[in-house]
C-alpha cells in the first residue's frame, strides 16, 4: 500500500475502474455497475468533467443545489465557520449557527411550528418525526396509537421507519416486508390533469374511510405536500391537502408534512403547504436546506406536541445524533436561506416554470410520451415505458447535460440561477432523446 501524497491513479480510466470495482453508488449493483461520470469541479449551473467538458446541471443534485455550485456567499460562510469551530457535540453545548438557523426556520415556517430538532439527513428527520408522533401519544398513555396513515406513490427515505411509509411497490417494501412496521396506505392523490384515472370518485374518499376506520390506532398521517417526488413526480391538488388537514383535525391525529424535496421555493412558494393554506403539526426539511453543501435536516413541531412529549417535565425526546446541529452545516444553511430570501427566487422559479412548460410541450407529439407536466422549477416528461439507462445516460452527457431519468420519467429541476439558454439546452436534450425513441 503506497502511502504518498501523489495522485492515487494516473488516468481517468484507472479512477473509474476502481470506482466500478469498489464503490457503491445509489441503488446500484457491485457486480453489474452502471457507468459513472467523473466530476472534477462544479460552478454555477455547470458540472465540469475530468476531461474539461462541461454539463448543464438539470438535477440540482437531487433538489439540493438551488443556488448552483461554488457559490461565493456559501463558500465564505463555511470558510469562516471552519476557522471558528467545525463541530462540537450538541449534548450540553450550543452555538450561534444552530440557534440562528432555528430562528430562521421558525420565522419562515407556519406560526405554530416553534421547536426544532436538527439531524443529519432527510431520512433521519422522518424517523425523528415518526418518533415525535409516537412519543406524543405514549406520553398520554395511548400506546395503541403506533401506526401511520399515508398515501401510495410516496417516498420518505431509505431508513426503516421512512421505508415503512414509502410506496409499498416502489419503496422496496416487498424485500423488507418482514422488518417493516405495517402502516396504512390510502390511494394516491389523483395527479393533476390526469385524464386516464377515474374522475368520478372523490380522490380523498379512500383516505377518509381509512382515517376513520383506524383512528384509534393511528399516531399520525405523513404525506409530501403538493408534489410526490421520488415516488413518481406526481403533482396533486391543494384541495386534497386541505381535506387531509381537516380530517386530521377532526380525528385528532397529527399531520406530518415531508417538505424535504419541496421546501425552499421549488414548487413556487417557499413551502408547498402554503398553497393549501394549512400548517402541519410536524414538518421535515432537508435537501435544499444547505443549498446542497452539507448534509443536514430539521424536524419542526409545535409547542403543544413538544410539551406532550415531555409529559410536563417527566419525559425526554429520545433522539440525539452525534453530528446533531453541526456548525458547518448550520452556517451554510443560514447563508443559503439569506441568499435565497435576498434573491428574486419567485420570479426565477416562475420564469423556469414558463420556459419548461413552453419548451417541453413538443414532447407530447411523441407516441412514447404519456404526459408532460410542470410545477414551479420542475419539468417532467412521463413515458409509457421505462427508459433504457445504459444507453440514455451517455447520450444525455454527449448532448452536454446532466439529467438522471428514473423509471418512466425524464425530469428537469435545475438550480434557480440557471440561465434561459442553459435551460433551453436541457429541454432540447430531452426533446432530442425522446425523438430518438420513436
Ligand atoms: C430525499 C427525500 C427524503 C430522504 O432524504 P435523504 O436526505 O436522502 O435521507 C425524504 N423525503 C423526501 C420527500 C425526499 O425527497
Amino acid at each position: 500500500m503506497p502511502r504518498t501524497k501523489s495522485e492515487l491513479f494516473s488516468s481517468t480510466a484507472d479512477w473509474l475502474r476502481y470506482d466500478k470495482e469498489h464503490v457503491w453508488h445509489p441503488y446500484s449493483s457491485m457486480s453489474a455497475p452502471q457507468s459513472t461520470v467523473p466530476i472534477l469541479r462544479a460552478d454555477g449551473f455547470e458540472l465540469e468533467l475530468f476531461d474539461g467538458r462541461k454539463l448543464v446541471d438539470g438535477m440540482s443534485s437531487w433538489w439540493a443545489a438551488i443556488h448552483g455550485y461554488n457559490v461565493p456567499e456559501l463558500n465564505a460562510a463555511i470558510n469562516e465557520q471552519v476557522g471558528q469551530v467545525s463541530h462540537v457535540m450538541f449534548g450540553g453545548l450550543t452555538h450561534k449557527p444552530a440557534i440562528g438557523l432555528a430562528k430562521r426556520l421558525i420565522e419562515l415556517t407556519a406560526e405554530p411550528l416553534q421547536q426544532v430538532f436538527f439531524s443529519d439527513s432527510g431520512s433521519v428527520s422522518v424517523e425523528v418525526a415518526i418518533k415525535m408522533a409516537l412519543q406524543f401519544w405514549f406520553a398520554q398513555g395511548k400506546t395503541a396509537r403506533r401506526r401511520l396513515l399515508t398515501v401510495r406513490c410516496g417516498y420518505h427515505g431509505d431508513t426503516f421507519g421512512a421505508m415503512s411509509v414509502s410506496d409499498p411497490v416502489s419503496g422496496m417494501h416487498s424485500m423488507f416486508s418482514g422488518n417493516l412496521s405495517p402502516q396504512i396506505f390510502a390511494e394516491a392523490p389523483r395527479p393533476l390533469g390526469d385524464s386516464e384515472s377515474d374522475s368520478s370518485a372523490n380522490p380523498v374518499d379512500d383516505f377518509e374511510r381509512l382515517i376513520r376506520q383506524h383512528s384509534d390506532e393511528l399516531a399520525a398521517v405523513i404525506i409530501e405536500p403538493m408534489v410526490q417526488g421520488a415516488g413518481g413526480m406526481r403533482f396533486y391538488d391543494a384541495a386534497y391537502l386541505k381535506q387531509v388537514r381537516a380530517l386530521c383535525d377532526e380525528t385528532g391525529i397529527l399531520l406530518i408534512l415531508d417538505e424535504i424535496a419541496t421546501g425552499f421555493g421549488r414548487t413556487g412558494t417557499l413551502f408547498a403547504y402554503e398553497q393549501a393554506d394549512i400548517a402541519p403539526d410536524i414538518l421535515c426539511l432537508g435537501k435544499a436546506l444547505t443549498g446542497g453543501y452539507m448534509t443536514l435536516a430539521a424536524t419542526l413541531t409545535t409547542r403543544h406536541v413538544a410539551r406532550m412529549i415531555d409529559g410536563e417535565g417527566q419525559g425526554v425526546f429520545m433522539h440525539g445524533p452525534t453530528f446533531m446541529g453541526n456548525p458547518l452545516a448550520c452556517s451554510v444553511a443560514n447563508a443559503t436561506i439569506d441568499l435565497l430570501l435576498a434573491s428574486p427566487w419567485q420570479q426565477r422559479v416562475s420564469a423556469i416554470e414558463s420556459q419548461l412548460t413552453k419548451e417541453l410541450a413538443p414532447c407530447l407529439q411523441s407516441s412514447k410520451v404519456r404526459d408532460v407536466r410542470t410545477k414551479g422549477a420542475i419539468g417532467v416528461v412521463e413515458l409509457f415505458e421505462p427508459v433504457d439507462m445504459p444507453s440514455l445516460q451517455p447520450r444525455l452527457v454527449e448532448l452536454g447535460v446532466w439529467l438522471r431519468p428514473f423509471g418512466r420519467l425524464i425530469y428537469i429541476m435545475p438550480p434557480y440561477i440557471v440561465s434561459p439558454s442553459a435551460l433551453s439546452k436541457l429541454t432540447a436534450a430531452v426533446i432530442t432523446v425522446v425523438g430518438e425513441m420513436d
